[in-house]
């Protein structure tokens, strides 16, 4: 569970880091454009104050003169050639004096009463027209010279095509932006950002841009999230492979143990003279939901390295007792039941307790339960092991060396150990053929075995050769895919029914 959810949190933060790192750089470049934009804009609204400066130069000319006809005409001609100016007026005393309008009419309310300040943003309520209008206002030798410039001219200025950024322009208190009427703000009136003109009076106001816009994020890096999203689940993939590179096997394991997917299967023993049942071997097989039934030899090492062996034997040993106890009025007398028991399991300090609960757990009390020991891999003879196999053995269990010759550990050991039966390992078995020397490997197992005095059971019997060849020996126990191969349950059960009968050479009884 830890090791899916460390890749997907990777993942997301991956994920989550590249939208940040993006997301930054959008918003900076947004600012870094906006703040270009501002500036834009200053020099679009300083053109347009430098033609009323220089409107008001031609005023000043007038001002010293007359206010007739040519007059008037002089500041109707600079009112109509500056692209951006509507009126010029020139009040003296406080009352129009000259201006570029026709019977010097003139477009604010009450001009006198505004503000003599050099720049001026007046609300449409003090218009004529109902507009908003900025004034651009000089005192020289008592005259007041006004000159208004459109709120349609001063929006154009400001109207700089960048997604989502609004400028307005402030004249002391006065704001106007790119809608509606002018404003008037308090001192506490700040904009996020500001770009103050330096010729004229005033600063264009606007809007750091958001700190996160998702639709910016979208329309602006839209392939680049997509790649991201790729790039992160790739990762959290590779990520989560390598995590559980190692670990795969033993987790998987576990949870099949617990899932009760390792389940026993049987292989017949048979009494190679008479072709009977004499009992079955149980062998392990991890039923996978996706694989079919997995073969022992990839699992059994990884649980004996990880220490899940005892919980799977342990669960072996539960199905076994269920299952013989469903057919227990089935089964031959003195039936075996043989279990493989690791080194290591035996070896643990509740081994004898479990198989004495084992034992307990059967309805027939006659059953021959034997316990396999491998000698496969060097067997730790000590004083433990021999005090609990024979601790075992005196509560009626049977103990069979299995793999016997396999090992290296030497065989001084048998003598301190109860051994009831010798497994001969297949590898001799499989040697012999028609040829007469191809037993001599087997001829001096046996012999070894047999000057032990302990019951052989012979492994990997494959062919009629073979099984003539341990008769000849009087071999009594076989095992091997010439009788039957490891079945499950259900198979087991058909051959109990059965009660087959081998073929096979009658020449001599078994004694065993
Ligand atoms: P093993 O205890 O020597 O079991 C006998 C193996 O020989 C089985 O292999 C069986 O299928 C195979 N076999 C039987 N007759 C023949 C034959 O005629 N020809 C051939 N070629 N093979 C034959 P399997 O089931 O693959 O088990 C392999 C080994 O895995 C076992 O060898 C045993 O050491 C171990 N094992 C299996 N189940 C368990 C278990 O529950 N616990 C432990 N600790 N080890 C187990
Ligand atoms: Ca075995
Ligand atoms: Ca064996």
């Amino acid at each position: 569970m830890r090791k899916a959810l460390i890749p997907l949190a990777v993942a997301v933060a991956m994920f989550l880091l590249g939208v940040f790192i993006i997301n930054t750089q959008i918003w900076y470049s947004a600012r870094v454009d906006s703040l270009a934009g501002a500036r834009y804009a200053v020099k679009n609204m300083n053109i347009i104050l430098e033609e009323a400066r220089h409107a008001t130069r031609t005023a000043i000319l007038l001002a010293d003169n007359e206010c007739d006809v040519e007059g008037q005409y002089r500041l109707g001609t600079e009112a109509a050639l500056q692209p951006h100016l509507r009126t010029i007026v020139i009040l003296k005393k406080d009352a129009v004096w000259c201006s570029s309008l026709p019977g010097n009419r003139i477009l604010l309310v009450n001009s006198a009463a505004l503000p003599k300040s050099s720049l001026l943003l007046v609300p449409a309520r003090s218009t004529v027209n109902g507009r908003p209008v900025l004034i651009y206002q000089t005192e020289y030798a008592g005259s007041r010279i006004m000159i208004s410039m459109s709120d349609s001219h001063i929006r154009d200025a400001m109207d700089i095509p960048l997604n989502g950024i609004l400028y307005s322009i402030k004249v002391g208190k006065n704001i106007l932006g790119m809608t509606g009427d002018v404003e008037t703000v308090n001192d506490a009136h700040r904009a996020d950002l500001s770009v103050q003109a330096t010729d004229f009076p005033y600063s264009i106001d606007f809007d750091s841009p958001p700190l996160f816009s998702l639709k910016k994020l979208i329309d602006g890096a839209g392939g680049v999230l997509l790649f991201l999203m790729l790039i992160s689940g790739l990762s959290a993939y590779l990520l989560h492979k390598y995590l559980n590179k190692n670990t795969l096997p033993e987790e998987s394991l576990r949870r099949a143990i617990f899932r009760n997917e390792i389940v026993p299967f049987y292989q017949p023993i048979v009494n190679g003279k008479e072709g009977t049942l004499r009992g079955v071997e149980v062998l392990a097989r991890w039923k996978h939901p996706q694989g079919g039934y997995i073969s022992p030899a990839s699992f059994i090492p990884v649980a004996e390295k990880t220490g899940l062996i005892v919980p799977l034997t342990q669960s072996l040993m539960a199905q076994v007792s269920a299952h013989m106890n469903a057919i227990a009025s089935k089964l031959p007398e003195g039936f075996h039941v043989g279990i493989n028991f690791s080194a290591s399991h035996i070896a643990a300090p509740s081994f004898v307790e479990e198989c004495l609960k084992y034992k307990d757990s059967f309805i027939r009390p006659d059953l021959n339960l034997v316990i396999e020991v491998t000698e496969r891999e060097p067997l730790d003879v000590d004083e433990h092991l021999v005090q609990t196999l024979n601790t075992l053995h005196e509560n009626g269990f049977a103990i069979a060396l299995d793999d016997f010759g396999t090992g290296y550990s030497g065989i001084s050991y048998l003598y301190d150990l109860n051994i009831d039966y010798i497994k001969i390992d297949r590898s001799f078995v499989g040697r012999v053929n028609a040829h007469e020397d191809s037993t001599r490997i087997l001829d001096s197992v046996l012999d070894l075995a047999r000057k032990l005095k302990i019951s052989i059971v012979a492994e990997g019997v494959e062919t009629q050769e073979q099984l003539e060849y341990l008769n000849r020996n009087n071999i009594a126990f076989m095992q091997g895919f010439y009788f039957f191969k490891p079945v499950p349950f259900t198979e087991l059960i058909m051959i109990l029914l059965s009660k087959p009968r081998v073929k096979v050479e009658v020449e001599s009884s078994a004694s065993l």
